[in-house]
């Protein structure tokens, strides 16, 4: 169990997306499946900040940014190796918008990530050249908060690296997988899951929280 949630424990949201639902750009299988579970934790959290990913058009992250690569090939960008993704939550478009069936009225920040056309950003804290800070961690910590839930999608991207990047800013971190779910690719979800347990982030289930 992980405790009664309190006045310092804040649940993140990430990417509940049109695009990474299925029929989306980036479709993670299953990605709706986990709306009224996270609807469900969200009731039980007085603070929710929700994640969007939000990339211009031409995206340096989109595979057709480049004549001749397909989606999930990778390029080497100026910080380092990029996957190349399909288009996906493209600003002002309907796959941008956050699901219409997240039911997150309370959620108090919206926080968009990935605007930066060179700069991909999987995690809600640090975009991929692991330089540029979103602001988030600020945020967090001025507000008070020192325990995070992470959720969302997909669990072997965006929830990897936000959940990795909340330990190192030295926030207390567990991810309610079953509130995730992943793409795998390239052994992606063994690689996530081995790389969580080393930083002792523990994965538990929606029913043990609060
Ligand atoms: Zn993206």
């Amino acid at each position: 169990m992980t405790g009664q949630v309190g006045e310092r424990d804040i649940l993140l949201i990430v990417d509940l997306q049109n695009d990474f639902c299925p029929g989306g750009g980036l479709a993670v299988p299953h990605g709706d499946e986990i709306v009224p579970l996270v609807n469900g934790l969200a009731a039980r959290f007085a603070h929710v900040v929700l994640t969007q990913d939000w990339h211009p058009r031409g995206h340096l992250s989109f595979a057709s940014s480049y004549p001749g690569k397909q989606p999930y090939e990778t390029v080497d960008l100026a910080y380092g190796t990029q996957v190349l993704w399909p288009d996906h939550c493209v600003q002002g478009t309907r796959g941008a918008e956050l699901r219409a069936d997240l039911a997150v009225p309370h959620a108090e920040l919206v926080l968009r990530k990935g605007y930066h056309r060179e700069i991909d950003s999987y995690s809600a804290f640090v975009e991929n050249d692991r330089k540029t800070a979103t602001g988030l961690a600020g945020y967090l910590r001025e507000r008070g908060f020192t325990r995070i839930f992470v959720a969302g999608l997909a669990f072997d991207f965006c929830v990897r690296y936000s959940a990795e990047d909340a330990h190192r800013e030295g926030f207390k971190v567990t991810v309610v997988e079953d509130a995730c779910r992943g793409i795998d690719v390239a052994g992606s979800m063994a690689q996530t899951r081995r790389c969580l347990a080393e930083l002792g982030i523990p994965c538990i289930g929606a029913g043990t929280v609060g």
